[in-house]
């Protein structure tokens, strides 16, 4: 076991080479400077002294030539080591200084280790200022001086090199947050578009190719969960004599006010769309045929209610023609309850309008009772 001295004006340097060379069957002492370490040494008589360069009170150089000092103290030997140093210089003083290495900083931990483990193998006492030109203190100062002045050139370059990451940290984060807000704005721009794509101008209603998307939506819903799925085909009746006599801009009025009622006389989970002119449609899911012409039938009577009043003018009251359809086992598909619908409707208006007729496979229904007495 070897007693081996670590001096280091940082903990964190001298935690370092502690971690490394605990569990080697060393004791291990620490000191904080060179004047520390000096006291240490001489009560402790270590076998290796790993010091830092620059230090406060006595730096690694002045400690090792103070080593010498002490007869007890000449087979310590002593190993330095320095972020900053004059390769050239550093080496002149350390053969001066007698110091058997001299590591750069930051240590590579198998080199440490093999350095330290041939320091401690060295039995012959260590030689200090040898034949040749012995080191000055003034040669020292000299050093001494250099090394702050590099230690301060880092430290400049180390707070241009912090503010320079910071700035561009910040120019980071402003280009993330433009590209967010960016993002932010095309994602409500598509919103909007992908919205008004699906509605008719003149109502604001869903239109024809969204139903097409919803009804396919329903269809599949109603299948999965076995519900009933009905929808009204509904024609204003003689919608174009309002064009005729009150002129467009009164058909539009009328369009629109029908859509208005038509929207708040349904429940939320209804769909409802204009299909084109005077025509529109309502999906209802989970409404069994009979309900839905219950419903379509006190939809009529509430629309001849309705007052429609153009530039001081009031519209004649509207009428609806309106065709029910309802799914079945063997009529699932977009188009086939469309056309089913649509022959219901033509029914209707071949029947003198204002009514709502089911469509007449309704007996064929899987989804009613055969007795049900609603057929049109
Ligand atoms: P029926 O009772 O058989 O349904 O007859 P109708 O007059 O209601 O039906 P028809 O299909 O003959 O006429 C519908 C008219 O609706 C024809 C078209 O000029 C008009 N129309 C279609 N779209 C618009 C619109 O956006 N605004 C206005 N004002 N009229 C429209
Ligand atoms: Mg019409």
């Amino acid at each position: 076991m070897h007693t081996i001295l670590i001096v280091d004006d940082l903990p964190a340097n001298r935690e370092f080479l502690i971690t490394l060379l605990r569990g080697r069957g060393h004791r291990l002492l620490e000191a904080g400077d060179g004047v520390e370490a000096l006291e240490i040494a001489r009560r402790e008589r270590p076998k290796l002294v790993i010091a830092d360069i620059v230090m406060p009170r006595l730096d690694g150089y002045s400690l090792a030539r103070r080593l010498a000092d002490y007869p007890q103290l000449r087979e310590t030997q002593v190993i330095l080591c320095s972020a900053a140093y004059d390769e050239k210089e550093a080496r002149a003083l350390v053969r001066h200084c007698g110091v058997w290495r001299l590591l750069a900083k930051p240590c590579e931990p198998e080199l440490v280790l093999d350095v330290v483990e041939q320091a401690l193998r060295e039995t012959r006492p260590r030689e200090v200022s040898p034949a040749g030109t012995p080191v000055t203190d003034e040669q020292l100062g000299v050093v001494g001086d250099k090394l702050h002045q590099k230690i301060a050139e880092l430290e400049r370059l180390q707070g241009e090199l912090e503010r320079r990451v910071e700035d561009r940290t910040r120019e980071l984060q402003r280009e993330v947050r433009e590209r967010q807000q960016a993002q932010q704005a095309l994602d409500a721009a598509n919103r909007r578009l992908r919205e008004e794509s699906l509605r008719d101008g003149l109502t604001g209603l869903y239109n024809r190719r969204c139903l097409d998307e919803v009804l396919q939506r329903e269809i599949a819903q109603a299948v999965r969960h076995e519900r009933s799925l009905s929808l009204l085909l509904i024609d204003i009746d003689h919608f174009k004599q309002c064009n005729d006599r009150f002129g467009h801009a009164a058909g539009d009025a009328m369009l629109r006010a029908v859509s208005t009622h038509l929207r708040a006389a349904f429940r939320e989970e209804d769909t409802v769309c204009r299909y084109g002119g005077d025509e529109f449609v309502v999906l209802m899911p989970g409404t069994t045929p009979v309900a839905a012409r219950d419903c379509a039938d006190r939809l009529r009577s509430r629309m001849r209610e309705l007052q429609i009043v153009q530039e001081g003018s009031a519209l004649p009251p509207v009428t609806l023609s309106i065709g029910v359809a309802s799914m079945t086992t063997s009529r699932r598909s977009v188009t086939a309850m469309l056309q089913a619908a649509d022959r219901a409707l033509y029914r209707v208006k071949q029947a003198g309008r204002d009514q709502a007729q089911l469509s007449s496979d309704y007996m064929a229904l899987d989804l009613l009772p055969p007795h049900s007495a609603a057929l049109a």
